[in-house]
């Protein structure tokens, strides 16, 4: 009966088919997790600009000025941060479509002169002077990847439990304290009360290594071995194989099952969820 254990909730309503996950996270439904990566816009706030948007469009201006000047036809230049493509040209009826990578920007004489017969019509000599050009300028291009997704504060420390506590004893109890994922409670939505259809109990972030615990759990009614039951299903995400079937992550499979069952409490927490949906389906 119970579709999976520990992780969601469906509740009141039927013949809605679990949908196959989007990305690879071990839950299949409710609202994704909030996505950790920072927007440009959060990326502005912090000052972390993307270099090619610190380019003022007088410098832009200057470059693309400078190679029209040996160009005949229109020329537009787009100063790019490119880690990939350092120089991109478009040509089309007289017009010319140039991105170039911000190394140019102060590019001597010479190499100004290149980048217009290059941008004309691709001139093989110009073109090997660019490319030592961009040898010497090598350590102006990007080479790290894009900041890593700021690592969600964890909060481990409930009104009533202490997941962390929970975790480790389990670690220890089943695991042999080889998982090693981080665990913390969701975040409490603000919004009054009210009865949901569905809560996805915990879920667990492939990429982050990450088990989130719904806060609706950390209530006084719930008892320590229904939480543990949810815990110790995402500690089994780690362990297991995620096979993908027709291209579907299968996440719980016969064998995942297996081992859920060998939790102590697994048939005492099947029944507390039956009987106690109604009031968890409340926060
Ligand atoms: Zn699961």
């Amino acid at each position: 009966m119970r579709q999976s254990a520990g992780e969601q909730l469906l509740f009141g309503f039927s013949g809605r088919p679990q949908q196959g996950p989007r990305r690879r996270r071990s839950s299949t439904r409710g609202r994704a997790p909030r996505n950790a990566r920072p927007t440009p816009r959060e990326n502005a706030r912090q000052g972390k600009l993307p270099l090619a948007r610190k380019i003022d469009e007088a410098a832009r201006l200057r470059l693309e000025r400078r190679i029209g000047a040996h160009l005949r036809g229109e020329l537009e230049v787009t100063v790019t941060d490119n880690r990939y493509s350092i120089i991109s040209v478009k040509r089309a009826r007289g017009r010319f479509e140039a991105r170039l990578h911000h190394m140019f920007v102060d590019a001597e004489p010479r190499i100004v002169r290149a980048l217009a017969r290059y941008i004309a019509r691709n001139d093989a000599e110009a073109s090997a002077l660019i490319n030592a050009f961009i040898d010497k300028h090598q350590h102006k291009i990007r080479h790290s990847l894009p900041p890593p997704r700021r690592p969600p504060k964890l909060s481990t420390v409930g009104q009533f439990f202490d997941l962390q506590e929970i975790f480790d004893s389990l670690n220890e109890r089943y695991f042999g304290g080889r998982i090693q994922a981080a665990i913390t409670w969701g975040r409490r939505s603000n919004r009054p009360a009210r009865r949901h259809r569905s809560v996805k109990m915990g879920s667990y972030a492939i990429e982050d290594r990450l088990i989130r615990i719904h806060s609706s759990l950390d209530r006084s009614f719930v008892p320590r071995f229904f939480l543990e039951s949810v815990v110790f299903h995402e500690m089994l995400h780690e362990v297991h194989e995620i096979p993908v079937v027709n291209g579907r992550h299968h996440f719980h499979t016969p064998a995942f099952r297996a081992h859920e069952a060998q939790f102590e409490w697994a048939e005492a927490s099947e029944r507390w969820e039956r009987e106690n949906l109604n009031r968890l389906l409340y926060f």
